[in-house]
């Protein structure tokens, strides 16, 4: 397709999974990647080659090498914390940006190169900094980003472009993997308002699957002494089994667990083998369930809508899969949420209609929407309250649930006599005291004429734009003279040097990874080695690397060999010695032949086993 204004894609991008989407003939549909997946696993790999990988096949070697695979960097989105891929570091919005390139790789090969503008979705109760970063982010990944949208005001958004005659009141329940939203939407001749929303940022699958974790290696440390989790790759094992555990006992009552190796103890294997019912896991995340409700029953509250007032229930994310979490909404409700939205789809469907309001695709439609501030936003007062003073004390400018885009000034006064300046504090949460909410920043207004305390106004005027995005602007009343911060440009200003730096690293590295394609077909995907047969000076696994996966194989083997029968285990004695020999050649060519050789062997055992 040819665009003669650029393109505008929808993205979903997840703590778990991602996908893109975009309109065509008036409706929102994926774009898949090539090989025809619809969303990809939001992990990414640096190889041994140096090449970054994300999707499926990074997702594939997240055991063998924890080291170099990064998973659920969203929940690290907005912090300053490095994130280490491969003994690198590196920004969770440059390891985001490796996910969103990927993405407009599939959107570069469905809609021709060119410049593309993404509308991108985070949770509603993505903070200021959250949203910069995930912005930036998009924007390292060479999209143009002018649009941030809630995820579940996007599913709302999917859902409403197909009823646009219905009046009705929805509840947007959106349980992922990392985070969990609610908002309640009001639907009337096609627009949609946000009345409020409520959530947290670190509730989802993830938390699911590490309760379960510590429940399995709870097991293990009781029967051997040894607790597992003090090793790298026990732990990814464990994880991700506890994963798949999980996600079966969404189908399954009970599920048996079968693990001949998880961590090696005085070189002998440790394994797992015992059986959760559902009800066990349910005991371990009813806590979490049951805060899911209170944040429902308080967005209702801010919503002033009743419980018979909702007529859909919008079930959305992966974990809302969980049976347990249907069951406590259609208690909750008294009626069953709906069944027929896609709960992986519908936000990147979504964000692909914000994009279609956006670009005028779809500015026939009549549909419309508004949404709110989740959180509120305000700044630090001096109280005084019955000759008591307080400081630090928290003054709402923009209560939680107002409707966006909002302006609203309050007026101040000087605390002290000959106070010439006041330094406005910019917070965000729904304390009393601002130590225990958010801080999005600060700045100084000077110029203040010196005058008893208490005389002289300011007007602190707080901007909340559409993306979630706010303006303070402070004004001295008497003479004024006025100052401002954009949040979002005065914290970009700052960063415009590291964004400059993170866009070279990308750069490099991937103008310097090897081109040749690996076999992303394969499940058993390990990054294969350089073995530079061509000559053509492709880079060559070192010798550490290459004996560091021979360890990784006898694991593999010591694994495969416990479940095998006595012909086999021969065959793997074998191999095990052969193993055992190659980690003292120094040729690296006789090395990799050998882990050539092992790995086929082992891959048609493992297949085997699973069949
Ligand atoms: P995100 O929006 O955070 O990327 P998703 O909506 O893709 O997340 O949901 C991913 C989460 O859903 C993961 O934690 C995954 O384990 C969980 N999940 C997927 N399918 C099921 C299932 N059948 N039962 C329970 N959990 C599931
Ligand atoms: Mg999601």
């Amino acid at each position: 397709m040819i665009n003669k204004t650029r393109p505008v894609v929808g993205i979903d991008l997840g703590t778990t999974n991602s996908a893109v989407a975009y309109i065509a003939k008036g409706k929102p549909a994926i774009i898949p990647s090539p090989q025809g997946q619809r969303i990809i696993p939001s992990v990414v790999m640096l190889d041994l080659q140096g090449k970054i990988l994300v999707g499926d096949a990074a997702r594939a070697a997240q055991v063998a090498m924890p080291d170099r695979v990064v998973a659920a960097v969203k929940r690290k989105m907005g912090s300053n914390e490095p994130v280490v891929m491969a003994g690198q570091a590196f920004s969770p919005q440059e390891i985001s940006a490796m996910i969103l390139k990927e993405l407009k790789s599939f959107v570069d090969s469905a809609l021709g190169e060119g410049e593309k503008e993404a509308v991108i979705t985070v949770p509603a109760y993505f903070t200021d900094e959250q949203r910069r970063a995930t912005k930036q982010a998009g924007e390292l990944a060479g999209f143009v980003v002018e649009r941030i949208v809630n995820e579940p005001t996007a599913a709302a958004l999917a859902f409403g472009l197909e009823r646009l005659e219905e009046d009705k009141h929805i509840l947007v329940y959106d349980l992922g993997g990392g985070t969990f939203d609610v908002s309640v939407v009001e639907m009337m001749s096609g627009i949609l308002e946000v009345k409020a929303s409520a959530g947290n940022n670190h509730l989802g699958g993830e938390d699911f699957d590490w309760l379960l974790v510590n429940w399995l290696a709870g097991k293990i440390k009781k029967s051997h002494g040894i607790d597992p989790l003090n090793d790298m790759r026990a732990k990814s094992l464990l994880k991700e089994q506890a994963e798949k555990i999980k996600i079966e006992l969404s189908s399954a009552e009970k599920t048996a667990i079968h693990l001949p190796l998880v961590v090696m103890k005085n070189n002998r294997p440790v394994g797992l083998s015992t059986e959760i019912t559902r009800q066990d896991f349910v005991g371990l995340i009813e806590n979490l369930l049951t805060e899911t409700v209170e944040c429902v029953r308080r967005a209702m509250a801010d919503a002033k809508v009743e419980v018979s007032e909702i007529q859909e229930i919008l079930l959305v994310g992966g974990s809302t899969r969980i049976p347990r979490v249907r069951e406590l909404l259609t208690a909750f409700f008294g009626k069953e949420p709906r069944c027929d939205v896609n709960p992986d789809e519908a936000v990147a469907l979504g964000a692909a209609v914000q994009a279609g309001l956006k670009s005028g695709e779809l500015s026939d439609s009549g549909l419309i929407i508004t949404d709110v501030a989740p959180f509120s936003l305000g700044t630090s007062i001096l109280d005084e309250h019955r000759g008591m003073t307080r400081d630090g004390v928290f003054s709402v400018i923009i209560p939680r649930n107002t409707t966006i885009p909002v302006t609203r000034t309050e007026r101040f006064y000087t605390a002290t006599p000959g106070q010439t300046s006041v330094q406005v504090d910019i917070y965000q949460g729904e304390h009393e005291l601002v130590k225990y909410n958010h801080s999005l920043g600060e700045f100084l207004l000077e110029g203040i004429p010196a005058n008893y305390r208490k005389v002289e106004p300011i007007d602190i005027t707080y901007r909340y734009n559409l993306n979630g995005i706010l303006e303070v602007t402070a004004k001295c009343v008497s003479n004024g003279r006025e100052e401002s911060l954009t949040v979002q440009d005065a914290l970009a200003r700052d960063s415009e040097q590291q964004f400059a730096a993170s866009v070279d690293k990308l750069q490099a590295l991937y103008e310097n990874a090897p081109k040749e394609e690996p076999d992303m077909d394969s499940e058993y995907y390990l990054p294969d080695f350089a073995d530079d047969e061509d000559g053509d000076g492709a880079a060559t696994a070192s010798l550490e690397e290459l004996r560091e996966e021979l360890g990784m194989l006898q694991n593999r083997l010591a694994a495969i060999k416990q479940e095998s029968n006595e012909l086999t285990r021969k065959k793997l004695g074998k191999l095990e010695h052969r193993l055992d020999e190659a980690k003292l050649l120094e040729d690296t060519a006789d090395i990799q032949k050998i882990i050539d050789e092992a790995t086929d062997v082992l891959i048609d055992l493992e297949m085997e086993a699973e069949e």
